[in-house]
């Protein structure tokens, strides 16, 4: 169980629906939860262009009928394509968002095997949109939920706007050239759904992400001993702002 702190008061971000931005993770054949404690070596998580940084709420990045259908390229051998579809199944039936094989829809994730990493779009983009669970790498429970999340349209927990009340950054122990990763978000392109920071989120990172020496780059505030980045089922509050994104439940 992850323990999580809650700020009554607090605000936060998690983005919503922003542009086309894409959003890379970690490419290691390691465990779920090594996959971020040793991400420093690995691609950036994330990847935006300077415009993207300026989008806004858009609704219509939203999937339609809350309903994100996808594929699975034949990259994936079989045990890979059943443990994606179940780990897909169970976790999203948490939730009031069905991600489902596709039949015959129009807009859907197309999920290949490729040597890039493991990464997502942000939101619905139209037609089909790739994500990509590297073969050797990406096929982990923690990652597919994470990137699966980034499709429905969610940034990071530690980008949001007020991250700095609840977590230190530590600029001076990011791989140099990495530190974008650790980009905070305006308030006019995010929202938090009125839900706490939350530390036990599948879309925080963890403590060493993106680290240069093996020391810390991310640490709970107060409390460096709050787990953080090592969840692979999403947590209560991931489920409820997803809930909110889509209007199943009131803000
Ligand atoms: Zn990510």
């Amino acid at each position: 169980m992850i323990r999580r702190l809650t700020f009554p008061s607090a605000m936060f971000a998690i983005v919503l629906l922003v542009s086309s931005a894409l959003v890379q993770a970690l490419p290691t054949p390691l465990s779920d939860h090594d996959l971020w404690q040793r991400s420093g070596k690995f691609e950036g998580d994330m990847v935006l262009a300077p415009w993207q940084k300026n989008g806004v709420i858009d609704v219509k990045l939203r999937w339609t009928n809350r309903h994100i259908p996808y594929e699975l390229s034949d990259e994936f051998d079989q045990q890979q394509k059943a443990q994606i579809n179940e780990v897909l199944e169970r976790e999203f039936a948490k939730t009031c968002v069905t991600v489902k094989p596709r039949v015959n829809e129009a807009d859907y994730v197309y999920v290949t095997g490729g040597d890039s990493g493991c990464w997502s779009h942000v939101g619905r983009l139209g037609g089909l949109q790739g994500l990509n669970l590297q073969v050797r790498g990406c096929v982990w429970n923690h990652t597919i939920v994470h990137e699966f999340l980034h499709a429905a349209g969610f940034y990071h927990q530690q980008s949001s706007t007020d991250r700095d009340n609840f977590v230190d950054i530590f600029w001076e122990n990011i791989e140099p050239g990495k530190e974008y990763n650790f980009d905070k978000y305006n308030a006019d392109f995010v929202t938090s759904f009125n839900e706490t920071y939350d530390y036990g989120s599948i879309m925080h990172y963890a403590k060493t992400a993106f680290s240069a020496n093996g020391k810390p780059t991310v640490l709970p505030k107060g409390d460096s001993t709050i787990p953080i980045g090592v969840t692979n089922v999403m947590s209560e509050i991931d489920i409820r702002k997803l809930a909110k994104m889509y209007d199943c439940v009131e803000m």
